[in-house]
């Protein structure tokens, strides 16, 4: 069994290696050149291939469970203050089983997993009412939104400069937000959140709003 998944990943490495030329590896060769800092979570169902379609020297990704800056904000603080990515993208995703366990109760795990479930209380310090569905649904979308909050207070001079702008987004693989299966919505950009402020906003100039907004 773990036999043929090692065996998987050679035989997918030798087919990514031999597609791949010298101009593709030496435009990375000496130095990374990241547009974005990702946050997003650990589940094995998202990835920064939803967002870019080969994530490599484009996207920095930070991944921890429930999409926590909180967890490893040294990576965080990596992207951003020494990378210079212009975009902090938190993004967080539908049937996140980090905001369930949260919704649960997390005592019977361990010290360690305990430890970063914790910091959620500072972001869902409200949680969503209804069925468990849609509480959940509220409480990972609260969740996106005080992570933004979050990094606007650690970020705020390069914010104010227009160097860096922080937007929150929901991975929406289960069709809760009615767009479509796969979908990326955005909660906030910059702290903002009201759809007629957003369509002011530069950075989303040229955007279907409709189609990307939650
Ligand atoms: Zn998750």
């Amino acid at each position: 069994m773990v036999a043929d998944i090692i065996k998987e990943i050679f035989s997918h490495n030798a087919a990514f290696a031999s597609s791949r030329d010298e101009r593709y590896f030496g435009a990375h060769m000496k130095a990374q050149h990241p547009k974005i800092t990702l946050v997003c979570c650990c589940d094995a169902r998202v990835h920064a291939t939803v967002i870019a379609p080969d994530p490599i020297d484009r996207v920095f990704t930070i991944e921890t469970i429930g999409n926590q800056m909180a967890s490893a904000q040294g990576s965080v603080d990596y992207g951003v203050l020494h990378l210079h990515t212009p975009l902090l993208l938190i993004l967080g995703h539908t049937d996140c089983g980090a905001v369930k366990a949260f919704m649960k109760g997390y005592e019977q795990e361990n010290e360690a997993i305990r430890r970063e479930l914790d910091h959620l209380k500072e972001t869902i310090p409200t949680p969503g009412t209804g069925s468990f569905e849609e509480a959940l649904v509220a409480n990972v979308k609260q969740n996106v939104l005080r992570q933004v909050d979050k990094a606007l207070e650690r970020y705020r001079a390069l914010v104010e400069e227009g160097r860096l702008t922080v937007m929150g987004a929901v991975y929406d693989f289960t069709g809760e937000f009615g767009k479509g299966l796969g979908k990326v919505s955005i909660l906030s950009v910059n702290g903002k959140t009201d759809p007629a402020e957003l369509a002011s906003m530069p950075q989303l100039a040229g955007l279907d709003l409709g189609n990307c907004l939650a």
